[in-house]
């Protein structure tokens, strides 16, 4: 079957590799660059500061794609939206302005073996600075992580949860909104990873009840460089800022200064404003190709890849065995063959896949092992691409001698 959007991709005309790495990067439709080069053409100056028409311009671009992805995330209000580079960025941003302030000895923070490391480090860090204990939920084998565990880990000590909603290694999609609900009848708040969720399923953090919700532009259509932190108005307005210096400021006198109204306050200095609006083309293109088609292409793909792997003795595949519960991330070995080889083999047969312990060391260890391969499909691939990766699998281990 022709998938009509990759016409849309020049990346992808541009030979024949299949890329396969979709959960590392996503690649970016013509809308997109098209409108960072709009912006750029048009009016690229100062977002913000200027009294001028191009800056006014800018701002308005800004904002919009505020207001896009407050929209593309089911916020109330679009003030809740910060800007940031990254997914990372955005949980650090929750680490130093929430964390540092308002955890101490005693608290403990639950998080899960299946965490990216940008979901962990900076919990690590706010424990070794307040005291706050850090408490990992443990999966079962399949990633699935039980109404039982979540009961018995999230107690009153519990000051907040941070949780990846999908696992960019098992696929899994955590229960975040039953996890929203223990936290909640405990007093506790809860930090969702959307990473690898936003690109690929509707997403409303109300209904999910996320008190913070991070994401990255470059993994959802997006250019690199831009990525958002949702938190709820009432917490930003308490939280101090981040990084401090121009923009976020109301008034500045020698020895201090008051800060600008939220969102504004934790956007320090000129801030990714071409960036932005490719986000706000690349939500466009999202919604234009619709959640459900999304969905139901990956599942399609995927079916196919796992069917394909499954019939292969000497492959296993991490997580789930049912290929509905992957959000397209197919995370695998091949017996007797390192991972690393595994991809650099692909590579030269024109296949993008990632090898490495994927940021996520404490869930290889879970795993009981070092690293594995990763495909992670999104829905411009296609049946044939998906077959011809097989076809290659099935001889890797011929090409490493094995
Ligand atoms: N969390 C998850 C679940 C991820 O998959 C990733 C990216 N691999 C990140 C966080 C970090 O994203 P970024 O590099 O865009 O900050």
């Amino acid at each position: 079957m022709t998938n009509s959007y990759r016409e849309d991709f020049p990346i992808l005309l541009r030979d024949d590799t299949i890329y396969f790495d979709n959960a590392a990067t996503s690649q970016r439709p013509r809308q997109v660059t098209e409108a960072m080069r709009r912006f750029d053409e048009t009016c690229n100056a100062n977002p913000m500061r200027g009294l001028y028409r191009w800056s006014i311009e800018a701002t308005e671009q800004y904002e919009q794609a505020r207001s896009d992805a407050a929209e593309l995330i089911g916020a109330a209000d679009s003030r809740e939206i910060v800007f940031t580079r990254n997914t990372t960025e955005s949980i650090n941003l929750a680490a130093y302005s929430y964390g540092l302030n308002f955890l101490k000895e005693g608290d403990e923070i639950v998080v899960s073996v299946m965490e990216h490391h940008s979901n962990l480090l900076p919990w690590q860090m706010v424990s070794r600075q307040t005291g706050a204990r850090l408490v990992f939920l443990e999966p079962e084998a399949d990633g699935t992580l039980t109404e039982q565990e979540l009961l018995s880990k999230i107690t009153p000590r519990t000051r907040l949860v941070a949780i990846g909603h999908v696992s960019n290694v098992l696929g899994v999609t955590n229960p975040v909104k039953r996890i929203a609900e223990i936290a909640h009848q405990n007093g506790a708040l809860v930090l969702v990873d959307g990473a690898q969720s936003t690109p690929h399923m509707p997403v409303n953090v109300q209904e999910l009840g996320a008190d913070f919700y991070a994401f990255s532009g470059h993994k959802m259509l997006g250019p690199m460089g831009i990525g958002a932190l949702y938190a709820r108005k009432e917490l930003l307005e308490e939280m101090p800022p981040f990084l401090s210096g121009g923009e976020m400021i109301e008034y500045v006198s020698r020895e201090s200064a008051t800060y600008a109204e939220i969102p504004h306050k934790f956007e320090a200095g000129t801030v990714n404003a071409s960036g932005a609006a490719g986000l706000s083309a690349a939500i466009h293109y999202l919604k234009n190709v619709g959640f459900y088609t999304i969905r139901e292409t990956e599942e399609r793909l995927t079916a196919r890849l796992m069917k394909g792997l499954q019939e292969l003795p000497y492959i296993t595949i991490y997580g789930s065995q049912d290929s509905k519960k992957h959000c397209g991330i197919v995370t695998f070995n091949i017996e007797g063959c390192h991972p690393h080889d595994v991809a650099s083999v692909l590579d030269s047969e024109q296949v993008a896949i990632r090898a490495g312990h994927h940021c996520a060391q404490p869930l290889m260890k879970f795993l009981g092992v070092g690293s594995t391969a990763r495909a992670s499909l999104y829905f411009y691939n296609t049946e044939e691409e998906v077959d011809r990766f097989l076809d290659k699998i099935s001889k890797v281990r011929g090409w490493l001698g094995y």
